[in-house]
């Protein structure tokens, strides 16, 4: 799976700071984000941590992150939509032709040469009844290409590659972090959620260093994860 960062709102320290300030200011935010003396780095830093700490998370929704995610398959992006404050753009399986699939082995699953060449077999069997069908369905019944791929798909694995572009601010970032960094997230999102995390750390470290599983903020398990090296559930908290 590849990650990359596309955009994300300019000066998003001056912003997050420009729009809290201006809550208990008489000042326009324009007028508090244009004061180039008072914006000092170390004032900005200070200011946001402090936001951040108390929980006053409304003025991150004006920064967002743009990521282009690709070489992930469709069983992650179908979690990740189920993330609603967020907007998406996904590879459709009806303009682009599928005959060629690439799809993700588990882990678990390569680790194990029977079982990789099973799963490796299975896909293959797929590919070669996609192109079949399509090649019946070309020949008889004189459909466009976009209708056939459209019908086609209904035979694609979920393990099937995708690509797909997300928009999040930065409060639902945070969100996202804390549901799809826990240890019982499955893996493929959760890494998606790891590298995603990188990017977002690097360009505001006062507000995603303190990003993590839930239990990171709750210093308890809220799952029911037994043996969780990260923390105690509850009522194995001493
Ligand atoms: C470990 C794990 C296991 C999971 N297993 C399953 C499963 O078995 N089956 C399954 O269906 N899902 C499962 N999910 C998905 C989960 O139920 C959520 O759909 C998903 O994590 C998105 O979370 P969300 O709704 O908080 O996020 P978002 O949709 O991004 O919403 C963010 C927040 O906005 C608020 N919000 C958004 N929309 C509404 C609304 N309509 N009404 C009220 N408040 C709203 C809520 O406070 C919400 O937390 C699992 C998730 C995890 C992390």
């Amino acid at each position: 799976m590849e990650v990359k960062l596309l955009s994300y709102t300019n000066n998003p320290k001056k912003v997050i700071y420009s729009a809290a300030r201006q809550c208990y200011s008489k000042l326009s935010a324009y007028k508090i984000y244009t004061d180039r003396e008072k914006l000092t780095s170390g004032k900005l830093k200070k200011f946001i941590s402090h936001l951040v700490k108390r929980g006053h998370l409304s003025p991150l929704e004006h920064v967002s992150f743009t990521f282009s995610a690709t070489g992930l398959s469709r069983v992650c992006t179908h979690q990740l939509v189920r993330h609603r404050v967020a907007s998406y753009s996904q590879q459709s399986q009806r303009y682009v032709g599928m005959d060629d699939f690439e799809f993700v082995v588990p882990k678990a699953i390569k680790s194990n040469k029977e079982a990789e060449a099973l799963f490796i077999e299975s896909t293959d069997y797929l590919k070669n009844k996609y192109k079949q069908i399509r090649e019946i369905l070309e020949k008889n019944i004189k459909l466009d290409k976009e209708k056939i791929n459209q019908d086609l798909r209904f035979l694609l694995p979920q393990g099937c590659q995708t690509k797909i572009v997300l928009t999040m601010n930065s409060r639902q970032l945070l969100h996202f972090f804390s549901e799809r960094l826990c240890l019982r997230a499955q893996w493929e999102i959760r890494e998606l959620a790891t590298k995603m995390l990188i990017f977002t750390k690097k360009i505001l470290p006062e507000v995603f260093s303190a990003a993590g599983a839930k239990c990171k903020k709750l210093s308890f398990c809220p799952e029911s994860a037994d043996g969780c090296p990260l923390n105690p559930q509850k009522d194995k908290t001493s």
